[in-house]
C-alpha cells in the first residue's frame, strides 16, 4: 500500500477547513436526512438497541432491502441468504473484491474510478485493466468505446466493476451501455460487482437501471448500495450487498473478519425509511437537479467549461478555457487563492493524462453555499485577469 497516501477527499477537506473554504470537494450534503429517520435512530438507541446485531444485518433491514429492490426494479432477493449488510458501501466493495479476486486475477474498471476500487483490487492481489470513459462531443456525456471494453478482456479476467450513476462524471449508464457490459460478462463468464450508491439521485429523464436486471446477469452480479447518499446521512456508514446466494456467502465469509457486523440501531431506522420515505427521496432528487443547474450556470459564468451530469452529487469542469492545463495545480491552489475546495479528477484515473484538465465539484450543498462558492470563483478569476 506504499503508493497510497492520504485520500484526496481527506486531504481536500482538511485544506478546506484550514483555509475556511467553501468545500465543494468531498461529496457530503450540508442538510440532514428525513426527520423520521433521525428520530427512529435516536429512539432505538435510547430504547436499548445497542448490542451486536446478527453478522448479516438486522432481518428488518434485509427484508426492507429485498422489498425496495423488488418494488423499484422487479429484482427478487431472499432476505435471509441473498442480502447482506455492511459498514457502508465501502466495506461491501472491500469484502466483495477480497472474496472474489485472487492473486493475479484481472479486474476491469472504468476510469475515472472511485478511489477505493484501486486500493481494494491491490489488497486482493488483483490487476486493474482500466477502460476510459471519455466525453462524447455530440452529447456532452462521458461514455466508453465498446471495442475498447472488449479488448480489455483476457483469459485472466475475473470480474468487472461497474459504478452507475457514476462518480465523478455523473454518467448514468443507458440500457444499451449496460447490455454491452452484460454481453461481455455472459460470453466470458465474468462476475460483475456494481456500485449503485447514487441509485436514486438521477436527473431529467435519466433513471438508474441495475445491471442485475439484464438477461443472465442476476446470477453473476453482486449489487452494492448504501444509506449515505439516498438519505443524506453519509456518516451513518451502512450499506448492503445483494446477489445470488453463493456470491453473497463469499462476501459474508470475508466480512465476518473485516467488521463482523454494522450498527444495529441505525439499521432498524433505515429499514423504516426504505419502506416509507420514497416521497422524501423524490424531493431530494428534484432539489439536487436544481443545484446541479445552479452550480453549472455559475461555473460557466466563472469561465469553466462544464460537462453534463445525469446523476450523483457531482459535475466535472474543464479548466482549459481559464488558461490552465493541470487540474491538480488548480485544485490545490483554489482553497488558498479563491476560498473554494474541489477535487482534481486526475486522481481517479490510471492514465492520468485523460483527466488532467478536469476538476470535480460537488453540488450537494445549500443554494446560498453554492452561490457563495460561485461568487468567490468569479472574484478569483477577475483577480487573475
Ligand atoms: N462508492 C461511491 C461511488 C461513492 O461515491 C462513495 C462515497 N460515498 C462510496 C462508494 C462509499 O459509500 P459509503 O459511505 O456508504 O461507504
Ligand atoms: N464519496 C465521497 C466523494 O466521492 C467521499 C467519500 C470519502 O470521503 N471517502 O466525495
Amino acid at each position: 500500500m506504499r503508493t497510497y497516501g492520504e485520500t484526496i477527499f481527506a486531504e481536500m477537506t482538511r485544506l478546506a477547513v484550514e483555509t475556511e473554504s467553501v468545500n465543494l470537494g468531498q461529496g457530503f450534503p450540508d442538510t440532514d436526512g428525513p426527520r423520521s429517520l433521525l428520530e427512529n435512530a435516536s429512539r432505538n438507541i435510547l430504547e436499548g438497541v445497542n448490542q451486536y446485531p446478527p453478522g448479516p444485518g438486522r432481518p428488518e433491514l434485509r427484508r426492507a432491502v429485498s422489498r425496495y429492490r423488488s418494488r423499484h426494479y422487479g429484482l427478487d432477493f431472499d432476505p435471509d441468504t441473498e442480502v447482506y449488510v455492511t459498514v457502508g458501501a465501502t466495506a461491501g466493495i472491500a469484502a466483495s473484491l477480497l472474496a472474489l479476486v485472487d492473486h493475479g486475477d484481472e479486474v476491469i474498471v472504468f476510469e475515472p474510478m472511485y478511489d477505493s476500487y484501486a486500493a481494494m483490487i491491490s489488497l486482493a492481489g488483483g490487476v486493474r485493466r482500466s477502460v476510459a470513459l471519455r466525453r462524447d462531443a455530440a452529447t456532452g456525456r462521458f461514455t466508453f468505446d465498446p471495442a475498447e471494453l472488449r479488448a480489455a478482456v483476457t483469459p485472466r479476467t475475473r470480474l468487472i466493476m461497474v459504478n452507475s450513476p457514476h462518480n465523478p462524471t455523473g454518467t448514468v449508464f443507458t440500457a444499451a451501455e449496460l447490455e454491452e457490459i452484460a454481453s461481455l460478462c455472459r460470453e466470458h463468464d465474468l462476475i460483475a460487482v456494481t456500485d449503485e450508491v447514487y441509485e436514486f439521485l438521477t436527473f431529467d429523464d435519466h433513471r438508474h437501471i441495475p445491471l442485475a436486471t439484464l438477461a443472465g446477469m442476476r446470477e453473476r452480479t453482486l449489487s452494492i448500495s448504501s444509506v449515505g447518499k439516498t438519505f443524506a446521512v453519509t456518516a451513518w456508514k451502512t450499506g448492503w450487498v445483494s446477489g445470488p446466494e453463493p456470491l453473497v456467502r463469499a462476501v459474508r465469509t470475508v466480512n465476518q473478519f473485516l467488521t463482523f457486523s454494522a450498527n444495529g440501531a441505525l439499521q432498524l431506522a433505515i429499514a423504516d425509511a426504505l419502506d416509507n420515505e420514497d416521497a422524501w427521496v423524490e424531493e431530494q432528487r428534484a432539489a439536487l437537479q436544481g443545484k446541479r443547474d445552479r452550480l453549472a450556470a455559475g461555473l460557466i459564468g466563472a469561465g469553466f467549461d462544464v460537462d453534463m451530469s445525469e446523476g450523483t452529487y457531482f459535475l466535472m469542469a474543464d479548466i482549459r478555457p481559464l488558461g490552465y492545463e493541470d487540474g491538480e495545480d488548480v485544485a490545490r491552489a483554489l482553497p488558498r487563492e479563491a476560498g473554494v475546495a474541489a477535487v482534481p479528477a486526475k486522481v481517479f484515473y490510471d492514465h492520468e493524462d485523460e483527466g488532467r484538465h478536469l476538476v470535480r465539484f460537488a453540488f450537494c450543498k445549500r443554494d446560498k453555499v453554492l452561490d457563495e462558492a460561485v461568487a468567490r470563483l468569479d472574484r478569483w478569476r477577475s483577480e487573475k485577469g
